[in-house]
């Protein structure tokens, strides 16, 4: 089976899953989208409201600001492999359960196996949280989370830059700046990878 196959198959898995209670209070359950072939892996949490109702990932407002941090990395997202931790919305974007994401990653290990990145870039704290602890990485408390983000960690032959959720600039507009800087390392590290 080729990967675009086998992606097309875990697709409709994921678009028709009922697994966990967020099937109940969502309109679609978002698989992952863009380059089949890129060596990068981007991991968001979960689709917001406007990605539920128009089933595409990353265009609510913080897909405004993913855009406009890729576009000052000089980025295109066509170039990237871009997912969710969990597929579907939280309700009032709440955090998400242990069950859920335990039920949920199992679609994204499966995508890891397909698309083989050699650099994931978790982004924000539970995609990072969840990706050490895949990847068997010495984890800090929680409140010290945000000294990984923009360091760049190596597990069982891959790299993993953790980044800041787009999202943190609608809470934190003061991190614009070294946002900004850690996202245009990206491009460096993709540059590399091509
Ligand atoms: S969050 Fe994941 S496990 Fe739960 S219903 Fe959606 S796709 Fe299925």
């Amino acid at each position: 089976m080729t990967t675009l196959s086998s992606i097309q198959t875990l697709n409709r898995q994921i678009q028709t899953c009922s697994k966990c209670r967020l099937s109940l209070s969502r309109q679609h359950a978002l698989p992952g989208e863009g380059s089949l072939s890129s060596r990068v892996l981007l991991l968001a949490q979960s689709p917001g409201k406007v990605e539920d109702e128009k089933n595409r990932m990353f265009i609510g407002p913080s897909g405004k600001l993913f855009n406009e941090l890729l576009e000052h990395a000089g980025i295109s997202r066509e170039t990237i492999y871009l997912t969710n931790l969990i597929k579907c919305m939280l309700p009032n974007s709440r955090r998400p359960s242990q069950d859920e994401i335990k039920q949920c990653t199992v679609y994204l290990d499966k995508e890891i196996e397909l698309i083989q990145p050699k650099l994931i870039v978790p982004l924000g704290f539970h995609s990072t949280r969840f990706i050490f602890m895949k990847y068997h990485i010495p984890r800090p408390p929680k409140n010290e989370y945000h000294k990984l983000f923009g360091r760049i960690f190596h597990s069982a032959g891959l790299d993993i830059y953790p980044l800041r959720h787009p999202t943190a600039l609608l809470f934190n507009p003061e991190k614009r700046k070294i946002m900004m800087k850690n996202y245009k390392m990206l491009n460096k590290f993709l540059a590399v990878e091509e």
